[in-house]
């Protein structure tokens, strides 16, 4: 069978494990834009962790919060909820719901600042003990996982066999999780999801029809509230209704098919055991969009010294970048380039201002977001580098692997550009 794995309001967990003291209480993990970035001030703890464990993308994180100010902005309270504790939801406060409509519903609340750090590693040493139990494992995002258990445990095993893991995961790392098998992947996490908080479920094939077959069409993973309400207006309302909508959901061309066939439980998706890391993004959005071109070109410059660091620490060298610029009146402009420069932060500096600068049609239109990625990496091979850049860059490479190594020992502030002061 297949099993997936889902961590009970995971952020919150994590919190609960460094501080016991939150333990049964209403209490929400939030998050801001991270307007700690930008700040003008060197600041002493600012490290940069990056964490190569492939599927959820960038690590960047700053080593912690200051909680007391965090979710203030002069007198206006900013964020969104990112983890609610189960004490928590049943005053109805959810993930995506803003920080001040979660304290008008649960006024004691109480809020902490992401400590997404704390999350990854977390994250990071559960994946490491799970594979050495699970042989096929899959890290589906931060907190869910799909592991393969076909061939490794009989199918009338399976419920035992999840029993015990989820007694070891709580026993070895304190974090409830939940956890649900079927023969297929997306019947396996709609199982899990029927267990939670703090359950187990394992759904035979035979019983599949009549496991789905109430649950609410919204309710199946990758179904989202457009789609569900197209296929509503057919008098699809269940997934028991779109079992017998074969043909109608088969007319729905490619993305009918695969649907149908998840649906039903008999699509045979595989268990990815690893996802190489094909991107390393960096993105950030702004509460206060900012309209000065030379604050914007400062923020750009503070990001892709974060982005280079990452991007030299996973020792990878991207021939593709793509850089785009949101608009606060929610227009945007993005382009992506190739181009096959031996990596280097002088390089990628001067060539990420000159590309935003091209794409910055509208200067006089605040920006509201910022992003960039790089990826197609390919070997560190002169032969495909660009010759006459080669000899500039190699010596830029030796620098950048010197302030790589001075970032790691003192932190990310002790070297900035020159255009971010
Ligand atoms: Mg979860």
């Amino acid at each position: 069978m297949i099993i997936h794995l889902d961590l009970d309001c995971f952020f919150a967990s994590c919190e609960r494990l460094r501080n016991p003291s939150l333990l049964g209480k209403r209490l929400v993990v939030g998050g801001r834009g991270d307007p700690f970035i930008f700040d003008k001030k060197p600041a002493q703890a600012k490290k940069l962790i990056t964490l190569n464990s492939g599927a959820f993308v960038p690590s960047l994180f700053h080593a912690s919060h200051d909680a007391s100010h965090y979710f203030n902005d002069g007198d206006k309270i900013r964020g969104i909820v990112t983890t609610a504790s189960y004490e928590a939801r049943a005053f109805g406060v959810k993930t995506g719901m803003s920080i001040y409509e979660a304290l008008r519903l649960c006024p004691d609340l109480i809020l902490v600042p992401p400590n997404h750090l704390l999350y990854h590693t977390l994250s990071h040493e559960l994946m490491e003990y799970l594979a050495t139990v699970v042989p096929v494992m899959e890290q589906y995002s931060i907190d869910e996982m799909f592991g393969d258990l076909r061939g490794w445990i009989e199918e009338e095993e399976t419920e035992n066999f999840i029993k015990h893991l989820q007694e070891q995961i709580t026993k070895e790392f304190k974090l409830p999780v939940s956890i649900g098998a079927s023969s297929s992947k997306w019947i396996a996490k709609l199982a899990t999801s029927t267990a939670k908080p703090y359950g187990i479920r394992v759904v035979p094939k035979k019983e599949i029809e009549a496991f789905v077959k109430s649950i609410p069409i919204d309710e199946f993973p990758g179904i989202g509230k457009a789609f569900s309400a197209k296929m509503s207006h057919y008098g699809i309302k269940t997934v028991g209704d779109a079992w017998t909508s074969e043909t109608l959901i088969h007319s729905w061309g490619r993305h009918g098919k695969d649907l149908y066939a998840r649906l039903t439980g008999s699509d045979n998706e595989p268990i990815s055991a690893s996802r190489s890391r094909k991107g390393i993004g960096m993105s950030r959005s702004m509460d206060h969009p900012v309209k000065e071109r030379a604050e914007l070109f400062r923020r750009i410059s503070v990001m892709v010294r974060h982005w280079s660091h990452t991007i030299m620490k996973l020792g990878v060298n991207p021939t593709t970048y793509a850089f785009s610029l949101g608009y606060e009146n929610w227009g945007s402009s993005k382009k992506q380039y190739t181009t096959y420069r031996l990596f280097n932060e002088p390089f990628i500096q001067h060539f990420a201002h000159e590309k935003f600068k091209e794409l910055d049609l509208y200067p006089h239109i605040p920006i509201r977001y910022i992003a960039m990625s790089a990826t197609k990496f390919i070997h560190h091979d002169p032969k495909t580098f660009n010759i006459l850049e080669y000899d500039n860059d190699t010596k830029m490479r030796s620098l950048t692997d010197a302030l790589t190594q001075m970032r790691e020992k003192y932190g990310m502030d002790i070297v900035r550009g020159g255009s971010e002061l």
